[in-house]
């Protein structure tokens, strides 16, 4: 089976040191096994996103000498293929209206008696004590018909429930458990926008038929969810490789916030391709 990996980014700035490597370890993937890569625009998030930031990591990419097949998918001319995902995982019976503010769920979890920083965390925050999930349908369709708004969330025990077990397959780390405990009944929509990351990463893996998703250590503890959603709407698991996040000369992670570790400012800045392409390898 030919390798078929991507770069994902999503245009809110200009591409930084971080990002270029991995554009390149996707890419160096991909060559390595005579396979593809592929570039997709992550811009679902209309507010943040910019399309002259798309543009300018194009020009980024090809300054420092990458080369990725076309067309490129923007998931903003994709959000069919998400409503329709959803769909299919309502049809499940697995998602339900959450009407709860960040506040409420805060007190909720003081509520529930634990202090503020020993409640149940995980990459997504602090885990949803699950307030919505026992609502009766009618009040559910009556807080909605009132104009509330409400994200729609996955209630994972029941659909681990549906699944059963599960696993996915990192390449540097082996075999790893589904386990949800951490993420809890993450938002996959919300009113006002119909998908999420976690669902439009999902369906377009599976749509652009990735067979290695190659990404920063930062996103190891979501792909769990990635999988269960896979499992969920039938689709083949890709493997994956998350690689080490490079840091800058504090010891921090690259930020878009940091001009100075963009690639347009040290293009800029008189230096060539190649010291670039270094940097981006190094850590500073
Ligand atoms: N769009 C994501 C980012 O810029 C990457 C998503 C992924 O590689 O799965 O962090």
């Amino acid at each position: 089976m030919s390798v078929i990996t991507r770069f994902a980014p999503s245009p809110t700035g200009h591409l930084h040191l971080g990002s270029a490597y991995s554009a390149f370890f996707a890419e160096r993937c991909a060559r390595e096994a005579g396979g593809r890569f592929l570039i997709r625009i992550e811009d679902i998030d209309r507010e943040r996103c910019r399309d002259l930031y798309a543009q300018a990591i194009f020009e980024d990419l090809a300054w420092l000498g990458l080369r990725w097949e076309t067309p490129v998918r923007y998931q903003s001319a994709h959000f069919d293929d998400y409503i329709n995902a959803c769909a299919r995982l309502d049809a499940l019976q697995l998602l339900y209206p959450c009407f709860c503010s960040r506040r409420e769920i805060r007190a909720e979890i003081r509520a529930a008696g634990y202090a503020p920083h020993a409640a149940p965390a995980g990459p997504e925050g602090p885990v949803y004590p699950g307030t919505c999930r026992d609502l009766s349908p009618a009040e559910r369709q009556q807080r909605i018909a009132s104009g509330a708004s409400y994200a729609l969330r996955l209630d994972t025990t029941r659909a681990l429930a549906q699944t059963g077990p599960l696993t996915w397959f990192d390449r540097s780390r082996g075999e790893q458990p589904v386990n949800l405990e951490k993420l809890g009944d993450v938002v996959l929509a919300r009113k006002d926008s119909p998908t999420s990351y976690h669902l439009s990463v999902t369906v377009d893996d599976h749509l652009q038929g990735i067979t290695l998703v190659t990404r920063g250590d930062d996103l190891f503890a979501v792909t769990p969810l990635h999988r269960l959603l896979q499992a969920l709407l039938g689709y083949n698991t890709p493997e994956y490789l998350h690689h080490g996040l490079r840091t800058g000369p504090e010891g921090q992670r690259y930020s878009k916030r940091d001009k100075s570790l963009s690639i347009r400012y040290l293009r800029e800045s008189g230096l060539s391709p190649r010291q670039v392409q270094e940097m981006a390898h190094a850590d500073l």
